[in-house]
């Protein structure tokens, strides 16, 4: 999966051997599922095939919290124990082909996610880092590899909105079949799913939504399906930029086919990650849902070959435990970077490789935890063990480079790896001394900086930008006419940024000029980090800066926005008026920004005033996604406490799937009940809340 940005959370593996994978192997499961949003529950019914290969007493299929019925072993009932891990059996197994089959219910308190409401809601999961046994009966352990095919049911209101929801899982769709339950009204309709090929449990998906598909196909004929929901229906080219190129690229670059039949990416609101390489099925944050401004400040290509490049790294051959969980996250943070670099150029690669590089660095201060250890850092494994492959390609070459690659993915398809079988191949094709490689690299949280600078100092652009940065303490007036062609010129915009930075603090008389040179001719890139730098816009640059408020890029706007509402307080209506219609992107952020703003500045009495207020508190409810409720809670909260209906959402906050929201709700909540007029009228609101929402109130005003 791939994290939103640096310094999240901690993946933290740790597997439990369930039971001897020898004596005892499952290789098929067929389910049917039916995630229920009314209820917040999935039942479902399961069919197991496993061999007995040597005498075992128990049987144990990791099951969290499930109530089990119609328990038959090769088609007799047998008796069964369930506690809250596990489902266990004991008799009534054969050495040989066994079936097991059983009906269940269960109440997932993670890896299964309700989100939106009733007429407008998503159901998706996430298994890794969390356990899909929460939701489906499965195997914690990543070395139990099984055939699952999923079958799916979704429940329409047949009058309301026929037809609307369509249910993924992983493989490929074989079956649709629509039931009407005629008294209830309602249509349930059962989407059939079918894999050929064994994977681990933490890659099994499902995904319930409202959902437009649009088919391609790849350079090798594999079906590439994208998704968003009809409301995005002008976001699709803007979306899924690159993405027929991505997928050639990489199935050319790492030289072994596209292991599964069908491929299929999924934008999923209020998503745990930035994406999951779920088995043919990957999972992505809305937020990577961006229009043709949007793009301009965030993109998925990286997500999308991160995850895509997963399919094998990951999916088809699996790390066997949490400490080699490198061969995973690293193998996909290094291809999609080579991704980049085939849409981006070199420069940007480098780039990334440099920026990186500096995060390492500054992380091993302090991180004495490295590559190869179940603790490791998502720095470590996702960033530094992408440049531990860098750097190894680098040593030995790429054609070198690729065949290890390839003989490597060849050798453990379907099957589970470490380090060293991964090392061996390395040593096979190469000289590289692998065991200097794993002491510096794998087993020593130390910088290799030696290493890193080898690499570097073959892009001239890292190069001049080191030497920019070491100018920092140099007068302004010794750089002037370098900066200045510097800014004029092509060259790639860390450079022009660099420069920007270096103006901060620095006589007007001296800066202007530059400044000018920026706003007028700078790219995008350079216009960004003008927004952000330039914050005491001097009255001179005033008209120029003004641009900014039309740039194609909802950052800057936002910047220039705040900063100009800041600094020329007085022309504030003429501001407002020019970001009256902005939305922002998916999070809606320049639209919150302008509410908070307007209704700071203007006064109650405004005409305006009490819709932009009623807008702002609905942005604070659970008809949004957590990206908006953030912010909007912060406003709201500030500048109306007296509403109930912002303390009710701030409530229900604590309920969400994101931690992020959760811990808002929680630390706002705890502050505000030090006062008493606030902790009487959360007390008064208690009856008008759902019944989960009141128990955490409760909890809270203890
Ligand atoms: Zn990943």
């Amino acid at each position: 999966m791939r994290f939103y940005s640096l310094f999240l959370s901690l993946f933290v593996a740790g597997s439990v051997w369930s039971q001897s994978l020898v004596a005892v192997d499952f290789t098929d499961l067929k389910a049917t599922v039916f995630p229920n949003f009314e209820t917040k529950e999935v039942s479902g019914h399961c069919q197991f095939t496993f061999i007995v290969n040597a005498p075992t007493d128990t049987l144990r299929i990791d099951a969290k919290n499930m109530r089990f019925s119609l328990m038959m072993l090769n088609g007799k009932a047998v008796e069964y124990n369930a506690n809250a891990r596990q489902l266990l059996l004991y008799t009534g197994f054969k050495k040989g082909k066994n079936r097991l089959s059983f009906s269940y219910t269960a109440r997932p308190k993670q890896a299964l996610y309700f989100v939106g409401t009733a007429d407008d809601y998503q159901i998706w999961t996430q298994g890794q880092g969390k356990y899909t046994s929460h939701w489906l009966p499965s195997f914690d352990d990543v070395n139990e590899k099984l055939t699952f095919s999923l079958s799916v049911t979704t429940l329409e209101d047949e009058v309301a909105n026929s037809n609307r929801l369509i249910a993924i899982s992983n493989g490929e769709l074989v079956k649709k079949e629509s039931f009407r339950a005629i008294q209830e009204g309602k249509v349930y309709t059962t989407w059939s799913y079918q894999m050929k090929k064994p994977m681990a449990s933490y890659l099994v998906m499902l995904a319930v939504g409202n959902f437009d598909q649009k088919i391609a196909s790849s350079a090798s004929g594999i079906p590439l399906e994208s998704y968003l929901q009809p409301k995005d229906a002008d976001k699709w080219t803007t979306t899924y930029w690159h993405n027929e190129r991505i997928f050639n690229f990489l199935e050319k670059e790492i030289g072994v086919k596209y292991p599964w039949r069908i491929y299929r990416q999924i934008p999923v609101r209020d998503f745990l990650y930035a994406g999951m390489e779920n088995t043919t099925s990957t999972l992505f944050a809305q937020d990577y849902v961006v229009d043709s401004v949007a793009v301009n400040d965030k993109n998925y290509c990286n997500v999308n070959a991160h995850e895509l490049a997963h399919q094998w790294f990951g999916d088809l051959i699996t790390a066997q435990s949490g400490k080699h969980h490198w061969l995973q996250e690293g193998f996909a943070t290094y291809y999609a970077l080579l991704a980049e670099k085939e849409l981006f150029g070199e420069d940007y690669f480098y780039y990334q490789l440099y920026r990186n590089a500096n995060l390492i660095k500054a992380a091993a201060k302090n991180d004495t935890v490295p590559i190869l250890h179940e603790k490791a850092s998502s720095l470590s494994y996702y960033q530094k063990g992408a440049w531990a492959l860098h750097y190894l390609r680098d040593q030995v070459g790429k054609k070198v480079f690729d065949k290890i690659v390839k003989t490597y993915l060849k050798k453990y398809a379907l099957k589970n790896v470490v380090t060293a079988d991964f090392l061996a191949v390395v040593q096979r094709y190469s000289d590289f001394d692998t065991e200097a490689f794993q002491q510096r690299w794998l087993e020593s949280a130390k910088y290799p900086e030696a290493d890193i600078n080898q690499c570097l100092a073959k892009s001239a652009m890292v190069q001049a930008l080191v030497q920019l940065q070491k100018e920092r303490s140099l007068p302004l007036e010794s750089k002037l006419s370098r900066y200045t062609t510097l800014l004029q010129s092509e060259a790639f915009w860390p450079l022009k940024a660099e420069v920007l930075f270096q103006l901060k603090g620095q006589p007007l008389a001296q800066t202007e000029a530059l400044y000018r040179l920026a706003l007028e001719r700078g790219n995008l890139e350079v216009l960004t980090a003008v927004s952000e730098l330039l914050t005491d816009i001097p009255e001179s640059l005033k008209t120029s800066y003004e641009t900014l408020l039309h740039a194609p890029s909802y950052v800057v706007r936002g910047n220039a926005l705040v900063h100009l509402l800041k600094r020329f307080p007085h022309d504030r209506m003429r501001f407002f008026e020019i970001a009256k219609d902005w939305r922002g992107a998916n999070d809606l952020g320049l639209r919150i920004d302008y509410l908070g703003a307007y209704l700071v500045l203007m006064p109650e009495t405004n005409p305006d005033y009490a819709s932009l207020k009623a807008e702002l508190i609905d942005f604070t409810s659970p008809k949004y996604e957590s990206v908006t409720r953030i912010p909007a809670l912060q406003q709201a909260v500030s500048l109306f406490p007296q509403e109930n209906e912002v303390l009710k959402n701030l409530v229900n906050a604590t309920q969400h799937p994101k931690w992020q929201l959760v811990k808002y709700a929680r630390d706002t909540i705890r502050k505000l009940i030090k006062q008493e007029t606030f902790r009487e009228r959360f007390t008064a609101l208690i009856p008008e809340l759902p019944t989960d929402a009141q128990s955490e109130l409760q909890r809270l005003l203890k």
